[in-house]
Formats: C-alpha cells, sequence, structure tokens
C-alpha cells in the first residue's frame, strides 16, 4: 500500500504541475479562464478507464467535466469530489518563482514544494480528487453508491459559467446527496492538542448600494446645507460603529476551543458582553477572521459622488459589502441598516446588487463521522472542528439543494496555518508533497469507508 500511495502522489504532482501550467486564470471576465484546456486534460486522465463522462460548455471556453461511476445499489447516497480548475490573476513581481511553471522545487528544510497559482486554492484538491477517482476506478473495486467527479469552471467569479449554471441545468449528470470541495484540512496546533477545521458553512452575500439624496448649491456658502456628501460620510460612520449582536453557536465554540487559548480568554470569547475586549487581545489577522465568523459585517467599499470644487453635491452612493450569517434573510439586512443607521436611513435609498443566503450542512451525517475517522488516520489525537468561512465556495450551489457539503483536503505539519491563509490568492502559492499525499489518501480513505457496513 505504501508503494501504491508514494506512485499516486507522484501522479498527483505531475497533475498538479500540469494544471498549474494550463493558466486557467479567471479575471471576472466571460473570455477569461479558458478552463477548457483543463478539462480536456482531465478527460484524457479518465479516457479509456470505462467511465461515463461528459462535458459542459455553457460559454465558449468554460468547459466543465463530470464523470459517474456508477455503484451496486441505486439507494446507497452518491457522493461527489468537486474540484474547480480556475485560478486567480496574479502579480508576477511578488513571485519568487514563475506563478505558471509549476515547478517542484526543494525548500530550506528539504521538502518538495509544487509552486505556482492554484498549488492551494485549489488545482492540489482538484489533481488529488482526479488521481483517487481514477484509482478508484481502475482497481476494479464497486461501491454501493454513485461516485461523481465534477471538475468545475469559473468557481472563482461566482460560479456564473460552471457550478450554479449546471446544477441548475445539468442535475440528472450531478445529482448526489454529499460533496467534497475546498477548503478545509488544515491542522491547527496549541498546547491543547491539534486541532483540524473542516468547512461546514459559509456565510451569505448582502451587497446594498445605498443612495445618499441632497440638495445641490453653491460651495462657496456652505452654512447649513444639504450636502449629500457629509451625509453619505455620517452613513458611513454609523454603519462603521454599528455593532450587531453576535451569533455564538456551536460551531463558534469549537472554533475558541480549537484556538488553544487560556481558559479565561476562551470563556469571554464565548460570552456576548465580554466578546469585543476579548477580540482586542487576539492577534490583528486572527481577530479580524475571528469577528467576521460570529458578525453580520459591513463594509463600505465603494463611494461615488460630487461633480465639481464648487457645487454642493446632491447625490453620492454608496456600495457596501454586507456579509450574513447561517439563517439571515434581505428583510434581515434591511433591519441591520435601519438599527446601524437610526434617523439616517431616511437620508438613503437602498438596492440590493447581489443577495446570496448563507448556507450550512449538519454533521449528523455518515460522511462528517467518515472524514473524522479518515483524517484521524493521519492525526490520531486531532479533534476535527466544523467552521464557517467569510467567502463563499460552489458548494453553496449544493447545499441549496439539500445536499450536505464540506470544504476538505488534508495538509501536512510541513505547513503553518497563518502561512497556508497567506498563500490563498497570494504570492510564492505553493504546496509541499506530504499535503498532496494526505489529501489523496483522504479521498481515498473516505469512499472506502462511506459504504462500509
Ligand atoms: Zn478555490
Amino acid at each position: 500500500m505504501t508503494d501504491t500511495i508514494e506512485t499516486l502522489t507522484d501522479e498527483t504532482v505531475e497533475l498538479l504541475q500540469a494544471l498549474i501550467r494550463n493558466q486557467c486564470v479567471n479575471d471576472g471576465t466571460p473570455e477569461s479562464g479558458n478552463e477548457d484546456v483543463s478539462a480536456r486534460l482531465l478527460r484524457d486522465e479518465l479516457e479509456g478507464t470505462g467511465v461515463d463522462f461528459q462535458t459542459y460548455e455553457p460559454t465558449p471556453g468554460r468547459t466543465s467535466l463530470v464523470a459517474r461511476w456508477e455503484g451496486t445499489d441505486p439507494d446507497a447516497p452518491a457522493l461527489c469530489l468537486m474540484g474547480h480548475t480556475d485560478v486567480v490573476p496574479v502579480s508576477p513581481d511578488g513571485w519568487d518563482r514563475d506563478p505558471f511553471g509549476g515547478e517542484v522545487v526543494k525548500n530550506a528544510n528539504g521538502v518538495d514544494e509544487v509552486w505556482g497559482r492554484g498549488a492551494v486554492d485549489m488545482l492540489n484538491l482538484t489533481s488529488s480528487m482526479t488521481v483517487a477517482f481514477r484509482h478508484m476506478i481502475t482497481s476494479g473495486k464497486r461501491y454501493p453508491g454513485d461516485i461523481v467527479y465534477f471538475a468545475v469552471a469559473d468557481e472563482e467569479a461566482g460560479g456564473k459559467h460552471g457550478a450554479e449554471q449546471l446544477v441548475r441545468d445539468e442535475w440528472d449528470a450531478l445529482h448526489c446527496d454529499y460533496v467534497l470541495t475546498e477548503f478545509g484540512g488544515i491542522p491547527m496546533h496549541s498546547d491543547q492538542g491539534t486541532s483540524i477545521l473542516v468547512t461546514t458553512a459559509e456565510k451569505g452575500v448582502g451587497w446594498r448600494r445605498l443612495t445618499v439624496k441632497g440638495s445641490p448649491g453653491h460651495g462657496s456658502a456652505p452654512w447649513k446645507t444639504d450636502n449629500a456628501l457629509v451625509k453619505a460620510a455620517e452613513v458611513v460612520r454609523r454603519l462603521t460603529e454599528y455593532s450587531p449582536k453576535p451569533l455564538l453557536d456551536e460551531r463558534w465554540g469549537a472554533r475558541v476551543k480549537a484556538m488553544g487559548l487560556s481558559d479565561d480568554l476562551s470563556r469571554r470569547l464565548l460570552d456576548p458582553s465580554a466578546l469585543a475586549d476579548a477580540l482586542d487581545e487576539l492577534p490583528p489577522d486572527v481577530a479580524r477572521y475571528a469577528h467576521a465568523c460570529c458578525h453580520t459585517t459591513f463594509s463600505p467599499n465603494v463611494i461615488e459622488g460630487g461633480v465639481k470644487t464648487n457645487v454642493i453635491p446632491d447625490k453620492v452612493v454608496l456600495e457596501v459589502d454586507i456579509r450574513t450569517l447561517p439563517g439571515e434573510t434581505d428583510e434581515d439586512v434591511q433591519q441591520h441598516l435601519r438599527a446601524a443607521l437610526g434617523d439616517a436611513y431616511d437620508w438613503v435609498e437602498t438596492e440590493i446588487i447581489h443577495e446570496d443566503a448563507s448556507t450550512a450542512s449538519p454533521t449528523d451525517n455518515r460522511l462528517w463521522e467518515v472524514l473524522k475517522s479518515s483524517m484521524g488516520n493521519a492525526y490520531p489525537e486531532a479533534a476535527i472542528i466544523p467552521s464557517i468561512v467569510t467567502g463563499g465556495t460552489d458548494s453553496r450551489f449544493f447545499r441549496q439543494r439539500g445536499v450536505v457539503a464540506y470544504g476538505a483536503g488534508l495538509l501536512s505539519a510541513q505547513v503553518d496555518s497563518g502561512e497556508f491563509f497567506k498563500r490563498f490568492h497570494g504570492h510564492n502559492e505553493r504546496i509541499d508533497r506530504d499535503s498532496l499525499r494526505l489529501t489523496t489518501q483522504l479521498w481515498l480513505d473516505v469512499v472506502e469507508q462511506l459504504w462500509a457496513p
């Protein structure tokens, strides 16, 4: 078995290199991405194995691939391994290596690392899923449930040319009960032991455009005028100071435990009245992320308005990035705005830019148990922690259909979690070979156990 996993890991490394070199860079425009190149590469990887596969090209060049390895029991739950093939753009000046070279380089500790855009988001998972899926088929073993392999385009720009459309229109091909995708499996070490985060929930999007109206006038006589920019500044100030009630649910409790802090600090992080001060005692980037995990957040990010230095503006437009918690609706967003702005709420007209509810999957099911024990093979002492992420992945389209979807994978002890998060969409993105081995093994272990009696 050792030989097999080492051989499979070599294949994962090679496939990851090839996917990186394909440069499927998604800049958000329909013409970018060009995932067709990687869909063809992955199709060739499965060609001749005997599995049925199908490609979908809802937008020219934006090809996704679906393969289904049929199970022996039509009533058994189906598992989908979903990996996106696109990557985000790079700023090459910040890199020490060619971002699309796919080089294998030994680091200072003598560990092999694969370099390039997508090495952690998420071509590492896509390549390991492909290799594991192919191995499941060619090993000749049949499983009770179907195993679906989904190499999907356009995750990085929201799935319009990928998962959103295909989950809606091609459910006959994609139907499943469980999904595994990015991101998770990041070990965090503390004095209390090791915890591994698995994503079970994602925050929602409630982006709003706020138009602040005023009355035009001459800039040379501003006293007591109705200046839309002055009002907009007050709106921004109130939004920034607004502190909604935190959601301190069991996911939050598990995360606090995983941080391995002192008993006193942990207790205060779980107490709504002490939370804000307690967050201040954490390192700023940890605190910022922790805060976002248990609060609805409001970030005013765009302002447009004013026409000329000597004209008092009658209209200023603000765009606010609002991220919602599980269970919150657009009416809740509106309630938050009323509470945040107070009497200034009457100054603004609000308009929805984009709305996507938060999604969450429960953990009282077979897949969760199997993930826990599979991760336990590599980290026997670790606690597996359900977590929420502040951004969105293609999981949400499946969760909206009632499918249980988790963000998983498994990193080696080589990578410190803080360092790992920095590599997401960052410079010098790279992954060590051990993590690729652990992740390839994880998919194999999950499949072995998922339908075991
Ligand atoms: Zn990703």
